[in-house]
């Protein structure tokens, strides 16, 4: 038995390529846990800054960063400090009373967004599952839909999570398969469209759902003016626009939330993964009091969120986004990123996308799948990830140093040439 996923696991490199370490830890994660990942044959044991080491000693860029759970970099010094000194503290008391951490963090969450409030829930899946709760709502309490029948628009090629309704209106077969019966009350329109995102609004059309940027579709761009146009839309029709942030957000393309940098105000941020700080899973819905006003006490709730190991983490990630230094950062060194990679259109790369420290790289069929390139990039000592076949989606850690972007520039180009 073991045998056959061994081989899946590691038949990228070969088997002889990978330690005896290695080779134990894999198998017994692909004994014992379930095989809903496809995990490069890799093992870390350790992490600091943009850096992870595997149990053979070996280190390497971390280029994915948890998919932007680890905008600030493995271990940051000022997030483990306040995590210690929590720990310390108290962790969870439920909601069911309150903890002096909360406060604290909704505040300045609220603040950082210039909304007014903040749902605070732990991952982003539960974030999304949450606002699409929120939006019905304000369908029936506030717009007037008649009861049952509000709808809520979402884009071709989005992601938003594994839940059994945010996987209802994926149109990705890996994200539906097996899973019927799904959830109704979903309308799905090509992103990047405007007209057809106008055409779709009904008098029962609660809100538009859209990520600012596409992340797991490969990192894709609407149009320039297209944020723009939703949010003159979704305000005539009285419609809410539900920004979903949360991997965009929070530093990485070099702003605060990427629609800031298309100038566009929604009425509902959703942010997750780097709002953690790669240390504790948390998630927010933040929006003014006229939309999260409409929960009352027990209408939604969960156990962790907002507990107060979460919420003194998410306090420091905001402290230090409201600094404005790490997206300073993301900017000009994603600058130094996507000319470096513009130099490789053309020499084994058909089509670079995504801005701040944020792309995704088109692979040339010529030279292999983008598994191969993060394969070939693995033995050069830098993790990346592929998605949907020949995209490799490259997010570092925020805090990565100039000269290691250099390096990573310098290894995709081999990975680039060196053919099937
Ligand atoms: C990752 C992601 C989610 C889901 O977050 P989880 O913490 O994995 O549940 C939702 N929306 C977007 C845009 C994401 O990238």
């Amino acid at each position: 038995m073991t045998g056959t996923t061994m081989h899946q696991a590691t038949d990228a490199v070969g088997t002889d390529a990978v330690s005896a370490a290695t080779r134990d830890a894999i198998e017994q994660v692909e004994a014992h846990a379930a095989h809903n990942y496809h995990p490069l044959p890799v093992v870390v044991t350790e992490a600091e800054g943009a850096w992870v080491t595997d149990v053979d000693g070996r280190r390497y860029l971390d280029c994915l960063a948890a998919y932007s759970a680890v905008n600030f970099g493995h271990g940051h010094p000022r997030l483990l400090a306040v995590a210690h000194a929590q720990l310390d503290r108290v962790t969870l008391t439920s909601r069911a009373f309150h903890s002096a951490a909360l406060g604290p963090f909704v505040e300045a969450l609220a603040a950082l967004a210039s909304k007014d409030m903040v749902l605070p829930m732990n991952t982003g899946a539960e974030a999304v599952e949450s606002a699409i709760k929120v939006a019905r709502r304000w369908a029936y309490e506030v717009k007037g839909v008649p009861a049952g029948e509000a709808e809520i628009i979402v884009m071709e090629g989005n992601f938003h999570g594994r839940t059994t309704t945010i996987v209802s209106f994926s149109d990705d077969p890996d994200a539906t398969t097996g899973y019927a019966p799904f959830t109704p009350g979903f309308v799905r329109v090509p992103f990047g469209d405007a007209a057809a995102l106008e055409a779709a609004i009904t008098p029962r059309t609660a809100a538009v759902l859209l990520e600012p940027i596409q992340g797991e579709a490969g990192i894709k761009m609407p149009p320039a003016g297209y944020l723009q146009r939703v949010r003159d839309i979704t305000s005539r029709e009285r419609v809410l626009f539900i920004a979903d942030e949360i991997q965009s957000g929070l530093g990485r393309t070099g702003a605060t939330f990427q629609c800031d940098n298309e100038g566009v105000v929604p009425d509902v941020y959703l942010l997750g993964k780097a709002l953690g700080g790669g240390v504790v899973p948390v998630s927010a819905v933040v929006a003014d009091a006229d939309v999260l006003g409409v929960l009352t006490p027990g209408s939604h709730g969960s156990t962790f969120g907002g507990n107060p190991l979460a919420a003194a983490v998410g306090l420091e990630v905001v402290r230090m986004l409201s600094e404005g230094a790490m997206q300073a950062r993301a900017r000009e060194l994603g600058e130094r990123l996507h000319a470096g990679l513009a130099e490789l259109v053309g020499h084994g790369v058909t089509e670079v996308r995504g801005v701040g420290l944020w792309a995704g790289i088109d692979i040339d069929p010529a030279v292999g799948t983008a598994r191969d390139v993060c394969v070939r990039l693995l033995e050069r000592g830098i993790l990346a990830k592929d998605t949907h076949g020949q995209t490799v989606r490259l997010a570092p850690p925020i805090v990565i140093e100039e000269s290691d972007l250099d390096l990573l520039i310098a290894a995709f180009r081999e990975a680039v040439s060196a053919s099937r």
